[in-house]
């Protein structure tokens, strides 16, 4: 299996004390030997063998690229030329795109090889990775607990060793949360900071690619790459990319000034998710920070608002499924091709939400659901203006559990919408947000705590979660 981050695993290709080749040959063999855990739906490992031999080439000629070697894995609503994409959705069963996401064109040219698509919730709707037309992902930790949802698939191929690094998106929440599940580094980057073309659309006002990996250091080299406008995504901002090393804080510079969350929110949260909270806190003001609580006093509307808009975006987005122009076709019996296309189709949590956002957006209720959470949505972005006001970045659990068992909440969507509950904020008001590995919950399952800061400031994010990252490996602080 991969052990090491990939800057590390740079390191040691350039001391020649190891290979591409040999590395690719490690991650297969993981991948082989974790079937049962369900990471992949499509493996390229012929590939992956020739793009790490071309590394190689790279690496002996001293011409190696920024991500040269690095083992990438793709969630699987992500397109990849030539590489099938499915969004775990039977409807894209056989679907091969014709053209790469810019997120792929970018790592590509920069010298990542890509190993492999990862598991999803179907169309990345859901939160526990159950909700796949292949089959259930499993916590790397613990097989029984799910691994979170919906990039489950690229956090279990970090976690397990299968890659380096994974890209994911995050519409709210499904980077940061798998990766607090199984114990790696997420970041989801401010809306616009990196291109969406080639990512199948789910809600299209919170939808962002970002990576998953092994450490803040390889998150900012992945982000450097993938982020920068794209004349295909007119949303894309025109800011320079994200910088690939986060710069260190001097020995004399002033410590971040946290924003923390009060004990309403604290008293909401699982035992061990608030210890390792506390406890996370009580080492960065020994390490200098500075804390302040502040209000999130928007808190409950985030769930509703974000559970209407993601719905009522994503009932248009997938509207183009239609059994006529891509992918799947059901048989009909005299039934019109699109009814009985859809039906059998999308599986029951995409029906659900294409349900629900019909209605948001039935002309009788668009009013008093849609109209109603669009003032609310810029309501959460004046609270997040009166907090950032007070302080430089926020610091909050990323869950309110540790990951939950497989089947636990599948049959309850309330249950399993409540537990996005501290990561859809960030998303409805467009902010750069990361979770980084903090604890251990008592059945020693990760726990993850949360960064978000003011749009755009993504550099800063990273650096302050680089520093964090630094103060909470070192024990004796
Ligand atoms: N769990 C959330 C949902 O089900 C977020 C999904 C995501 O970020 N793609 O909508």
């Amino acid at each position: 299996m991969v052990t090491e981050t990939y800057t590390l695993f740079r390191q040691r290709v350039l001391d020649g004390t190891t290979c591409c080749v040999d590395e690719v040959e490690r991650a297969l063999e993981a991948i082989r030997i974790n079937e049962h855990l369900g990471a992949f739906i499509t493996v390229c490992a012929d590939r992956a063998r020739h793009a790490a031999e071309e590394s190689d080439r790279r690496f002996r000629n001293s011409t190696p690229r920024p991500l040269e070697g690095m083992i990438v894995a793709i969630k699987d609503n992500i397109s990849t030329r030539g590489i099938r994409t499915t969004c775990a959705s039977r409807m894209l069963d056989s679907f091969l795109p014709v053209y790469d996401a810019t997120v792929v064109e970018r790592i590509q040219e920069a010298g990542a090889i890509i190993i492999g698509k990862t598991n999803l919730d179907e169309f990345a709707m859901g939160s526990s990775n159950e909700n796949s037309f292949y089959s259930v992902a499993r916590n790397p930790h613990n097989p029984e607990f799910v691994p979170g949802g919906s990039s489950g698939g690229s956090a279990i191929a970090v976690a397990a060793g299968m890659a380096h690094t994974a890209l994911g998106s995050d519409t709210g929440g499904s980077i940061r949360q798998p990766a607090a599940f199984c114990g790696v580094v997420g970041f989801k980057p401010s809306y616009g900071r990196v291109s969406r073309f080639g990512l199948v659309a789910f809600a299209s006002s919170l939808d962002q690619i970002g990576p998953l990996t092994r450490s803040v250091s390889d998150a900012a080299l992945v982000a450097s790459v993938i982020s920068g406008h794209d004349p295909h995504d007119s949303t894309t901002s025109h800011l320079p990319p994200i910088e690939a090393a986060p710069s260190p804080f001097a020995i004399s510079e002033q410590r971040a000034r946290l924003g923390v969350v009060g004990k309403a929110i604290l008293d909401s949260v699982s035992s061990d998710v608030r210890r390792t909270y506390e406890d996370v806190l009580d080492r960065l003001r020994a390490h200098g920070y500075s804390t302040v609580e502040v209000d999130f006093f928007s808190i409950d509307a985030w769930i509703p608002t974000y559970y209407i808009l993601a719905t009522a975006e994503a009932s248009s987005n997938l509207a183009r499924y239609d059994g006529i122009r891509y992918g799947f076709r059901a048989d009909t019996d005299g039934e019109d091709i699109v009814t009985a296309t859809r039906t059998v189709g999308f599986g029951p949590e995409v029906r659900r939400r294409i349900m629900l956002g019909t209605y948001v957006l039935s002309a009788g209720y668009y009013e008093a659901f849609y109209g109603k959470a669009q003032r609310a949505r810029r309501w959460i972005v004046e609270n997040y203006r009166d907090i950032f006001a007070r302080c430089d970045a926020v610091i909050l659990p990323t869950t309110p559990t540790p990951a939950f068992r497989i089947g636990e909440k599948i049959s309850d969507p309330l249950a399993m919408y409540l537990n996005d509950v501290l990561t859809v904020s960030a998303n409805l008001a467009g902010l750069p947000a990361l979770s980084i590995p903090a604890g251990r919950s008592s059945d020693r399952l990760p726990i993850g705590i949360q960064l978000q800061a003011p749009l755009n400031a993504d550099d800063y994010l990273l650096r302050i979660a680089h520093d964090i990252e630094r103060c909470l490996s070192d024990r004796a602080g």
